[in-house]
């Protein structure tokens, strides 16, 4: 539920760029700007590797509420929760290409194209940022917002009217963070 309200709230974020930047950009450059999109929301979980039961030699599939595994050793905070173990697996798969031919209607070649690019571009990218304080502060606030969710979901008490304004200031935060790492690349 925690990934799923995340990739709601990337999700808006991406709309809200396409328009801001609407008839600048061309389509290279919204997928890769998606692409960021994608590598935010992966540094929000953990990276261990997770396995498929249809994957693997286990014998609960269909027995089970989750068809994956994952041999996670993460603090508790970073856990994937169980549940999302199957769609965050997809996740990665897209991320990686991989899942490329779900986009249906859009030309596979040129996408796939566009993903290799995006994903060169990107290991430069991590190379350097790994040299800076900077992306551990964003991690370390992307953290801190995962775990403000959390806290959210478990109260009783619940502000919608709140939520959507926290909602903003979420989306606020990132659009800066995006601003920021697009002018590095720039
Ligand atoms: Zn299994
Ligand atoms: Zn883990």
């Amino acid at each position: 539920m925690l990934c799923r309200t995340i990739e709601l709230k990337l999700t808006k974020l991406w709309h809200k760029a396409v328009e801001t930047s609407l008839g600048k950009g061309n389509l290279a450059r919204k997928n890769e700007f998606l692409h960021t999109l994608d590598t935010l929301f992966d540094i929000l979980t953990c990276k261990c590797s997770i396995q498929l039961c249809s994957e693997s030699n286990c014998s609960h599939s269909g027995k089970r509420e989750n068809n994956s595994h994952i041999d996670c050793g993460c603090p508790r905070e970073k856990k994937i929760p169980v549940l999302e173990l199957e769609f965050i697996k997809a996740q990665r798969t897209k991320a990686e290409g991989q899942g490329s031919m779900q986009m249906g209607s859009i030309d596979y070649s040129e996408t796939k194209k566009q993903i290799a690019n995006a994903k060169k571009r990107e290991q430069i990218r991590e190379r350097e940022q790994k040299k800076k304080m900077k992306s551990e502060e964003a991690i370390q606030r992307e953290e801190e917002l995962c775990q403000d969710e959390e806290e959210e979901e478990y109260g009783e008490e619940y502000e919608e009217e709140e939520e959507l304004m926290q909602e903003d200031m979420v989306i606020e935060e990132l659009v800066e963070m995006v601003m920021e790492e697009e002018k590095v690349m720039a």
